[in-house]
């Protein structure tokens, strides 16, 4: 049979990438001010007509670009900001990717005009979906203007997927607010179909926050200010009189960059616990700098998400360094910044005591039963219901048939990973190191288990489930829990609602700006729901997937990523005991939900090899 395979061409391939990259006009927005503030540009326009669907144009004053790059950056990865690999860790663009020009110009009609400095000319160039119209030599100011017309124009369905000009126009507001709030230090003017909306000059960053949200946004400000080894912080909460019914004005920044946390917003909340009318949000703007090689930034070219190498340290300073705050000003009735902070994590299992381990005796257990490595599972995970270790699988408690079955189908998986001898010891004890790590001895020689990875694994298994396979039980609250959220997320919530509520949550009502929850999956705490939605909210900023069975899929991925322990915690021996064997019971325990390796083993030999040099 001939070949069938194919490159292909382009112009196609800038189309499909431009799919990721631009969902709409705010996204022009985005990418084009990021490069103005690349380019050092001091004084940067944004001029949009009709919401951004006839026009989002950038000008600036920054470095502009020589005849060459001109043309050049409009190639897939074609960027002047990372040489190489190792360059992705010490970030100090907002660009890397070198593919939103390429994405911008495939579905817009673009032109662009840039000089440098030390030119006396400048390049004027014209782009229609992929295609050079013109390139031309023209008398221009230093800086580079880039107008976006028409977007979309070659992908009707995308076109007609958008929204109405006030959501639109909503959109692209936030992401300049967005941008604005992190360069307090460059002047930015904002004009929609004629007429200037924003003008705001350097400043200081309170200043900028005033002139973005209003003269009376000053009285409400607190200020928050950090310096640790591991991050520091600076910027603003609102006092706590001045929450807000939803959740407008609440702003991180990494690295000057805008991210959205629903940990760290657990974290804020956390300091303002008990200061709050029920379900009311404060202001916050905080500021984190990090050394670049401890984050992640690179998981999606349009996603605000970002990975912390301690997570979980950064929490605890935030809290703590917020209620200092708000405690310094007077506003924080109660302080208590002796409390052990790990005291203060959202998880459940910390605040619990650890119990000596109890021998169980199975008097059912024949030696000669050829069910044996069955049992001795089965037997072993069937925990207590009164022990309180077992928290860390509440899961597992409630509903020990679900896993039982589960385990069953696993013994396969099992089995091959370790001989049926190493199953009857697959854990003899456990060590955590660094508290990332919980190694272990195997027959072979020993197992590594990554411990946040394993965890989410664990349990996206169980949620998934959980809704899939059975109804999940909810455990009822006793005060109904009011949370406020925005219009949009109001919508994604409404759309979501049936698979919630198989995971076991229980809506009392639908109102237009905050939901009633009655009831709760057994497997979360009532204080986690916030951060559970919360996260939920931000993986699903790209849209909610089309069938239900997606739709699981990515509720349980959720819940997994805001449940699982994080690095940088610590586990009771029990707890790790327990970890590692419900993650030798999942159906697929050698990757994380996210696709990441559990665990890896090392045999004897390979040790072997290691001393033998
Ligand atoms: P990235 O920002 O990821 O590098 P882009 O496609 O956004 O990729 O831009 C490609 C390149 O074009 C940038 O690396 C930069 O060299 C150049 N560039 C883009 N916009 C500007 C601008 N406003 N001023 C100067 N150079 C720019
Ligand atoms: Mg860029």
């Amino acid at each position: 049979m001939s070949s069938i395979i194919q490159l292909l061409p382009d112009h196609v391939a800038n189309q499909i990438a431009a799919g990721e990259v631009v969902q709409r006009p705010a996204s022009v927005v985005k990418e084009l001010l990021e490069n103005a503030v690349d380019a050092r540009a001091t004084d940067i326009k944004l001029i949009i007509k009709d919401a951004g669907k006839a026009l989002v144009q950038v000008i600036d004053n920054g470095l502009g670009m020589s005849v060459t790059d001109a043309r050049l950056c409009f190639e897939r990865h074609a960027t002047s900001k990372i040489r190489q690999a190792e360059d992705l860790f010490s970030l100090h663009t907002k660009g890397f990717r070198g593919e939103a020009l390429a994405s911008i110009a495939a579905i817009a009609h673009v032109e662009m005009k840039t000089k440098q400095d030390q030119e006396e000319l400048g390049t004027h160039i014209i782009v229609e979906g992929s295609k050079f119209v013109s390139q031309e030599v023209a008398v221009l100011p230093k800086g580079t203007s880039f107008a976006v017309k028409n977007l979309f124009f070659n992908i009707p369905a995308r076109r007609n997927f958008l929204k109405s000009d006030t959501v639109e126009y909503r959109h692209v507001i936030d992401e300049f607010h967005r941008v604005a709030l992190a360069h307090s230090n460059i002047h930015f003017t904002f004009y929609h179909n004629g007429s200037e909306m924003f003008n705001l000059p350097p400043s200081t960053l309170r200043q900028r926050i005033v002139n973005i949200f209003s003269g009376k946004t000053n009285e409400k400000l607190v200020p928050v200010q950090e310096e640790t080894e591991i991050v520091s912080i600076q910027g603003f909460v609102s006092k706590p009189e001045f929450a807000k019914k939803n959740r407008g004005e609440q702003f991180f920044f990494v690295n000057d960059r805008f991210i959205k946390s629903g940990y760290l917003h657990h974290a804020v909340m956390a300091a303002y616990d008990g200061i709050l009318k029920d379900g009311a949000q404060p202001s916050y703007f905080l500021y984190l700098t990090v050394p670049p090689n401890t984050i992640d930034i690179n998981i999606h070219p349009t996603k605000t998400e970002i990975k912390f190498d301690d997570e979980h340290a950064l929490y605890a300073i935030l809290r703590a360094s917020i209620k200092h705050s708000l405690g310094q000003f007077n506003v924080a009735p109660v302080l208590d910044f002796d409390r052990d902070s790990n005291l203060d994590t959202p998880y459940h299992y910390k605040d619990l005591t650890g119990e000596t381990p109890t021998i169980q005796v199975d008097g059912n257990f024949n030696p000669f039963s050829e069910e044996k490595p069955s049992k001795q599972f089965s037997s072993y995970r069937k925990p207590e219901p009164t022990a309180n270790w077992e928290s860390l699988y509440v899961g597992l408690k409630q509903d020990t048939d679900e896993i039982g079955q589960m385990t069953f189908e696993n013994e396969e998986v099992t089995s091959s990973l370790f001989n049926d001898e190493e199953v009857e010891h697959s854990v003899h004890k456990t060590y955590q190191i660094h508290k990332k790590y919980i190694v272990s001895s195997i027959k072979s020689g020993m197992v590594i288990v990554d411990q946040q990875r394993a965890h989410q694994r664990v349990l996206y298994e169980q949620f998934l489930v959980n809704m899939t396979v059975h109804q999940a039980s909810s455990q009822q609250l006793l005060f109904p829990l009011n949370l406020f959220y925005s219009s949009s997320e109001m919508e994604l919530i409404a759309e979501l609602q049936l698979s919630l509520r198989n995971t076991g949550f229980i809506f009392e009502e639908n109102n237009t700006d905050h939901i009633v929850i009655s009831g709760i999956p057994v497997n979360v705490t009532e204080s986690e729901v916030s951060l559970v939605l919360e996260q939920l909210l931000s993986d699903l900023q790209d849209g909610i997937p089309e069938s239900s069975f997606s739709q699981n899929d990515t509720i349980a991925k959720s819940m997994a990523k805001s449940l699982a322990v994080k690095t940088g915690t610590h586990l009771t021996e029990k707890e790790q005991e327990n970890l590692v064997n419900g993650l030798f019971a999942c159906k697929d325990p050698n990757v994380s939900p996210f696709h990441k390796p559990t665990f890896i083993t090392m045999r004897v030999e390979d040790l072997d090899k290691k001393f033998a040099i």
